[in-house]
């Protein structure tokens, strides 16, 4: 059960020392679960802290980037011996200040544990490309070089994961830092953060200021010494973050929101299924850019379903995730209950049928945080605002269809494109879905989270603008939406039936080569 901690004051991270924000102001970071328990106290750094924080970088950068990438590899190493040690604190400590349950924060700690690996392993293979020239005696090249101060903004979800997937690509790179974590989770970066300096990382490398989007984050993405920006959180943010970036032409990643489905043909096997409905529209209480927030179900097996998903839904247990028997933590904030109590609104105006959850939960211990019931709508047609906005929460909308080409249009039907998943026996509609899916990542009879730091991480439409933390080519071959990672299971595979030939989808975003197959047995 939960512990009681008493609270740290924290400081900004700049220039090799903990300061605090001139402004002198801080704000706190308290637990979603019982929100009479603060966390911790960090700084509300505003313009002047942020410039403090870019010059460190910038004056760090001079040296780093000379570093042999393979020294730069090693005090990343030794950093993610530090994060395996330290697994368990790093996992409570996040789980105290996001609130998804234990098992999910040991996984976002593992993501990062493995982000740090595998770029400490790029550290000896930052490879460039040499071609013949077409003239004699001329050598031709292309090299890897760092771009200078990079600007991070991570959001509040996977809040070690995400600063990770940004900092050690970068880092391994020859690039210097600057970070400005979510409000609602500052407590895993500083631990990130903390553990890197240990490692032994130089003064001026990383950088962290703690803060408000538009007092910290907006003067990060705008600075003029800021070389590139990486961006992971809404719409709304990334395409003000986009337009800051644009006068100066500033590379700028965005990765953001996603309405995604899952797919169950009439061949499915319904409890593969049924379990990947469960944990892709509820894990992390749906607070995922990978949720499956849409569920289409072939109208022949719709009613079976529908029975059996909500009979699972109704038994998942909601409580504080240090609890280990909790399977569902609350939302991160009030803002975000009162959002999903919106659609939930929004759901029965429009004449969804609501047919489990629905509510604020808020019997016992529970009244003390943000918890929402999980809730299904069934019965809910593709133009409804419940299936193509993004809630951010524990509702999954059910969407009848009658054939593949119906499921695919409603699948491709929304303004984003992260995620998508189908659950079927057949391999060619498996194959036909993989091409025709209109996001960044395919699953074939798995649910459409659990990405794999190795594979492309990104979404097309308004999810996106490319793969994050990826290193695979040189930049100078590499096409912002050039990648879509695709996962299968076994069960897709084992299927005899001739399987048509994938080079490129019509409008050519992908070509053999970029196709990932992850075999996963289950
Ligand atoms: P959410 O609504 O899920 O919190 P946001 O997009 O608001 O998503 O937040 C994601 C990250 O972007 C957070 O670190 C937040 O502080 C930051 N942010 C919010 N507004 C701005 C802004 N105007 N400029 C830069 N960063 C911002």
């Amino acid at each position: 059960m939960a512990t009681v901690a008493v609270p740290k004051f924290h400081k900004n991270f700049i220039n090799g020392e903990w300061v605090e924000a001139r402004s002198g102001r801080s704000f706190e970071d308290r637990n979603p679960a019982n929100f009479s328990e603060l966390v911790g106290i960090f700084p509300a750094s505003t313009q002047q802290d942020v410039n403090d924080a870019v010059d460190a970088a910038k004056w760090a950068f001079a040296k780093w980037r000379l570093m042999p990438a393979p020294r730069r590899a090693e005090i990343l190493y030794r950093a993610a011996e530090i994060l395996v040690k330290r697994k368990e604190d790093l996992a409570r400590d996040m789980t105290r200040e996001m609130g998804k349950p234990l098992s999910e924060t040991r996984g976002d700690v593992q993501e990062a544990i493995d982000m740090t690996y595998y770029m400490a392993g790029e550290g000896r293979r930052l490879f460039g490309q040499t071609v013949p020239s077409e003239l004699p005696n001329k050598s031709a090249m292309s090299v890897r070089d760092p771009l200078g101060v990079v600007g991070l903004i991570t959001p509040w979800n996977f809040p070690m994961a995400i600063p990770s997937w940004k900092i050690m690509p970068a880092l391994i790179c020859g690039n210097t830092v600057v970070i400005k974590p979510a409000e609602d989770t500052p407590l895993s970066t500083h631990n990130l953060v903390q553990i890197l300096i240990e490692a032994g990382l130089p003064v001026g490398v990383v950088n962290v200021v703690y803060g408000m989007g538009p007092e910290s984050g907006a003067p990060l993405v705008a600075h003029e010494d800021v070389a590139a920006v990486s961006f992971t959180g809404s719409t709304e943010t990334g395409r003000f973050v986009s337009q800051a970036c644009a006068p100066s032409f500033k590379p700028c990643h965005l990765e953001m929101g996603g309405k995604n489905i899952i797919i169950v043909m009439d061949d499915a096997n319904l409890e593969l299924a049924i379990e990947g409905a469960v944990w892709g529209g509820f894990g992390t209480s749906g607070q995922r850019c990978t949720a499956a927030s849409r569920v289409a179900v072939h109208k022949k097996v719709y009613r079976e379903f529908l029975d059996r998903f909500a009979q699972r839904v109704r038994s998942l247990r909601i409580g504080d995730g240090l609890d280990p028997e909790t399977e569902i933590g609350p939302l991160i904030n009030e803002t975000q209950l009162q959002t999903v109590m919106k659609y939930v609104e929004i759901g029965k105006s429009e004449l969804a049928r609501l047919v489990v959850g629905g509510h604020r939960a808020e019997s016992g211990n529970l009244a003390k945080g943000w918890f929402h019931e999980p809730t299904i709508f069934a019965d809910v047609h593709p133009a409804m605002r419940i299936a193509q906005e993004e809630i951010f929460g524990p509702v999954v909308a059910l969407l009848p269809f009658d054939s593949f080409d119906e499921a695919l249009d409603i699948a491709n039907q929304v303004k984003y494109g992260l995620s998508a998943s189908i659950y079927t026996r057949d391999v060619n509609q498996a194959y036909r879905a993989m091409r025709d899916l209109e996001t960044g990542i395919v699953y074939v009879n798995a649910p459409t989270i659990g990405a794999e730091i190795q594979l492309p991480f990104g979404g097309t439409k308004n999810t996106g603008n490319g793969a994050t933390a990826r290193l695979e080519r040189p930049p100078s071959t590499s096409t912002p939406n050039g990648r879509r990672s695709i996962s299968t299971t076994q069960t897709a595979c084992s299927v005899r039936r001739s399987i048509p030939p994938i080079t490129a989808d019509r409008k050519n975003r992908f070509v053999g080569l970029d196709v990932f197959f992850c075999f996963r047995d289950l």
